[in-house]
């Protein structure tokens, strides 16, 4: 018997919570529970450790939540590069940044996804929640008074488990079913999203991530685990529906030598692992993220354009936000996530649709970097006066 068929067998028919999807959100908002005491089932349509759409770089107040909850050591243990200097490319100027060591965090990191979910995901288990992947919600359970109470749950073998919950939270992503389930509003929209297409190179010499900006295109080299690095391209959609036919990885080339002679030229004598990833660009949302008996976190609740890789970053602060929410159990503590939420939320959303626009000079994107720059010190103040309350309920 398989830990997964284990954990299948031992589903309760109740529990405090029920997460639905367990990757970066779900995986970390039911560890977080589980600490603080809570019976909690999650459970993932997809296979443990394996992999999902991402360039996976991880911000600076996410790494600091990794390094809280005791996890950071594991991602690095498992060969995960630090990276200690950030290189900002505006045309043929290079701004240099080292990576400070402060809060804990003396590096960043951008591990596989493969990795960051599993380890999430272990992590929740050993704090005593039941995960169980290869299984799917397929259907949001409301008692008499409409109130959300339960899911319904189809595991690998196909059986149906009805699970009662006292509250049913959407990490389930940007195509959220739970979101959908109990109609929840968008509240804020994006316009103008990127298309991007990444692949894995092994044998560049790169000194941390470059993140590259060009006329109506943008490039990254993001060092990653197995000593390779994810090196992506992102471009205006149009030109991305237009082009795909004449093939990926012809786009993907023209794109990284516009923007960068050089890095073309590196990528030249460096090796190719795998196949390149398209990602046909989609505009961000903010949805309402509370309702009765029901929450949504990460992607399902928020998504901003990729280009600015705060994705992970934010799916980690929200489900420190939501647990705590959810630990307090009143409906103003819940109010108060999407509160606090949305200090962070719209701002972001709206510099990743402008960075996304390509309607930029340098000096317009050198300022849109410097407000993400401040929003992201705010988060980290944020965060160090929050920890002591937080840690005595959640952290290890
Ligand atoms: C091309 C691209 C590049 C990106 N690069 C970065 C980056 O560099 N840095 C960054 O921070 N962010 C990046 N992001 C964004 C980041 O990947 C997401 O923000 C992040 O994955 C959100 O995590 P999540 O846990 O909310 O949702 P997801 O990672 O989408 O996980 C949701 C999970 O829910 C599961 N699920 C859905 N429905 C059900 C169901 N009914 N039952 C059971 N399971 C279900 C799915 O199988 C899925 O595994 C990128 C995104 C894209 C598309």
């Amino acid at each position: 018997m398989t830990g997964n068929e284990r954990q299948r067998d031992s589903m309760r028919s109740r529990y405090d919570a029920v997460v639905t999807g367990v990757r970066v959100a779900g995986a970390s908002t039911a560890m977080l529970l589980a600490r603080a005491g809570l019976r909690v089932l999650a459970v993932e349509r997809s296979a443990r450790a394996s992999d999902i759409l991402s360039t996976h770089a991880v911000m600076r107040p996410g790494v600091v939540h990794l390094h809280r909850w005791g996890v950071l050591d594991r991602i690095t243990a498992a060969g995960t590069p630090p990276i200690r200097k950030t290189t900002f490319h505006y045309g043929a100027e290079k701004v240099e940044l080292a990576i400070q060591d402060r809060d804990g965090v003396d590096a960043l990191v951008a591990p596989r996804r493969t990795l960051l979910d599993a380890i999430l995901a272990d992590a929740a288990c050993e704090a005593g929640a039941t995960v169980i992947h290869r299984a799917t919600v397929s259907q949001i359970l409301h008692d008499s008074s409409g109130r959300v109470s339960g899911v319904e749950v189809v595991d690998a073998a196909g059986a149906v488990h009805r699970v009662k919950a006292g509250v049913v939270i959407g990490a389930d992503g940007v195509r959220s079913s739970v979101a959908r389930a109990v109609g929840a509003e968008v509240l804020h929209e994006g316009r103008t999203p990127a298309a991007v297409i990444y692949g894995y190179w092994r044998g560049l010499d790169l000194n941390g991530t470059h993140w590259h900006f060009g006329r109506n295109v943008a490039a990254g080299a993001i060092p990653t685990n197995d000593g390779a690095a994810c090196v992506f391209a992102a471009l205006r959609p149009e030109r991305f529906n237009a082009q795909l036919r004449s093939g990926l990885d012809r786009l993907y080339g023209e794109v990284i030598s516009e923007i960068d002679p050089e890095l073309a030229d590196s990528l030249t004598g460096a090796e190719r692992i795998g196949k390149l990833y398209p990602f046909a660009g989609r505009p961000g949302f903010i949805r309402r993220s509370w309702g009765r008996g029901w929450a949504l976190v990460g992607d399902a609740g928020c998504f901003k354009d990729p280009i600015t890789a705060h994705g992970i970053t934010d799916a980690l602060r929200d489900a420190e936000l939501l647990s705590h929410a959810v630990v307090d159990g009143t409906i103003a503590a819940l109010g108060g996530y999407q509160y606090e939420r949305d200090q962070y939320a719209k701002e972001l959303v709206d510099l990743s649709d402008e960075i996304a626009s390509f309607d930029w000079d340098f000096d317009r994107v050198k300022a849109l970097h410097l407000r993400l720059s401040k929003l992201m010190a705010r988060e980290c103040d944020m965060l160090r006066e929050r920890q002591t309350a937080l840690d005595a309920v959640l952290c290890v």
